[in-house]
């Protein structure tokens, strides 16, 4: 990790240098003054998706959902509860492909959920299907 990492403000989309040791000292933004992490997954459009993948340097873990899928509606309390325990390793987002229609295709996101991984502008890894919460950590972690 470098010394000083830029991390996406969940509030306002400000780019904040937060040093690698405060990290975990829940960091707080610099222009809207609200925390710069939340613990909860983001629900991002195209736009906040390319600004997340682009700019973030911490790894982002990416939940393709849609409303009407029922493993996706499952999953939603396990991504939730997976966010308290990755960040601030990871930023988890949430993308609804129903309404990301551009963005899903030209990912090529074929089945939902599927669950990826970002870092350093691009896609490490992705899975299809749904996930536990002990597999869905421990997976993110090794390919962080
Ligand atoms: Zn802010």
């Amino acid at each position: 990790m470098s010394e000083k990492n830029h991390v996406i403000c969940a509030s306002c989309g400000s780019i904040n240098n937060v040093p690698a040791a405060r990290m975990a000292d829940n960091p707080v933004c610099g222009k809207c003054k609200k925390p710069v992490m939340t613990g909860q997954p983001m629900e991002l459009n195209e736009a906040g998706f390319n600004r997340f993948v682009s700019k973030s340097d911490q790894p982002l873990l990416v939940d393709f959902w849609a409303p009407w899928c029922g493993p996706c509606k499952m999953m939603a309390p396990v991504f939730t509860q997976a966010a308290t325990q990755l960040e601030p390793q990871f930023r988890l987002i949430k993308v609804n492909t129903e309404v990301e229609q551009n963005l899903a295709g030209r990912l090529r996101i074929q089945s939902i959920p599927t669950l990826a991984i970002y870092k350093n502008g691009q896609e490490v890894i992705r899975q299809p299907g749904a996930m536990g919460l002990g597999d869905l950590t421990s997976w993110a972690r090794s390919h962080a």
